[in-house]
């Protein structure tokens, strides 16, 4: 560690003391009290008063904020100062600075730092400009972590193999969906034909691509105020918000159509044989649960399945032959 002098040039390296006039910084040398830190030796505790602000000459401070040993939020380095925030407002510290290297620190008694302030308008103007930077900083860091918070939320309900909403989504988002439309909704409850042979016969990855080209499909066919969500396996839901009767089985033909009709490739880049898929389709009505919805929709679906899949059923509809 280099000798234990500080001259006022040293104190020129500091943000807030460059424009400092020089008596005052020599007042300030004089009444400071220079501390040489081994590494781990805690400089600031949590909590801890009176507070003291320190200008960092030498070495690294780590800033941590569960405990003296916690990972490092911040490490601060010479020609920085800590402790302001609490000589300004009068709280204790929230955080604890430990030496992360040997430090050579020159401290302040509170009385000290707050004579600068009345002596020194260079000084005032610095540390107004140091506490912006802060804000600034504080800003970016809320914005990023509320961003990055909407994501993890967003991420939550969508489903990892196709990307379309998840079985989350149709629990926890879906009544929304129905109440914002005043309760006119169509809900289409896909499921691909017999998909157990396609995978015994393609392989399981081949299904996958399948699926993956499928959520493509349905979301090409649809506009963007409706919704696919997997359901489960090989099961998909449609809502379509704001559609009755007539239009929705449009819809649903028009996708079961083009399902049909879909070419379907492999990650790889081969081709995959044609698939189909069976539609029971349902209607939002008011008092309605959504689990009821759905569970309508089943039914249909299970209808469509038995009179032979490839085809849609609307529930409560009477059954051709
Ligand atoms: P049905 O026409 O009656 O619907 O017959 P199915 O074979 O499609 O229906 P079943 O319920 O017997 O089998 C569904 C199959 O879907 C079983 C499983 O192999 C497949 N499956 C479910 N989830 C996935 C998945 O995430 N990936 C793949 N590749 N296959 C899946
Ligand atoms: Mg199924
Ligand atoms: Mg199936």
């Amino acid at each position: 560690m280099a000798p234990a002098t500080v001259e006022i040039g040293d104190l020129r390296a500091f943000a807030l003391l460059q424009d400092v006039e020089p008596h005052i910084l020599r007042a300030l040398l004089e009444a400071a009290d220079l501390q040489v830190l081994e590494p781990g030796t805690v400089l600031i505790q949590c909590g801890q008063m009176p507070p003291r602000l320190h200008f960092l000459l030498e070495g690294s401070l780590a800033v941590r904020l569960e405990s003296a040993q916690s990972e490092n939020v911040a490490l601060v380095g010479p020609g920085e100062s800590v402790g302001e925030l609490s000589i300004l407002d009068g709280n204790p510290p929230c955080a604890w600075v430990v030496a992360a290297l040997p430090c050579r620190v020159l401290s302040l008694e509170e009385d000290t730092a707050w004579a600068l302030t009345r002596d020194s308008h260079a000084f005032c103007l610095a540390l107004l400009r140091k506490l912006s930077e802060r804000l600034r900083a504080n800003n970016i860091t809320v914005e990023t972590s509320v961003r990055q918070r909407r994501q993890a939320e967003e991420a939550a309900l969508l489903d990892g193999l196709t990307g379309v909403r998840n079985r989350r989504w149709i629990e926890e988002q879906l009544p929304g969906l129905a109440s914002e439309s005043n309760d006119t909704m169509a809900l289409a409850l896909l499921d691909i034909d017999h998909f157990k042979r396609f995978n015994d016969t393609y392989g399981h990855q081949a299904g996958d691509d399948v699926l993956v080209g499928v959520a493509r499909a349905l979301e090409g066919q649809l506009r963007p105020s409706d919704v696919v969500a997997r359901y489960g396996g090989e099961e998909f839901v449609v809502a379509l918000p704001g559609e009755g009767a007539e239009g929705a089985s449009i819809v649903a033909e028009r996708l079961r159509r083009s399902i049909a009709a879909l070419a379907l490739q492999s990650r790889d880049g081969h081709s995959l044989p044609p698939i189909t898929i069976s539609i029971g389709l349902a209607f939002q009505q008011p008092g309605l649960a959504c689990g009821a919805l759905v569970a309508a929709a089943d039914q249909a679906l299970y209808q469509a399945k038995e009179g032979g899949r490839n085809r849609v059923v609307v529930a409560g509809a009477p059954l051709l032959a």
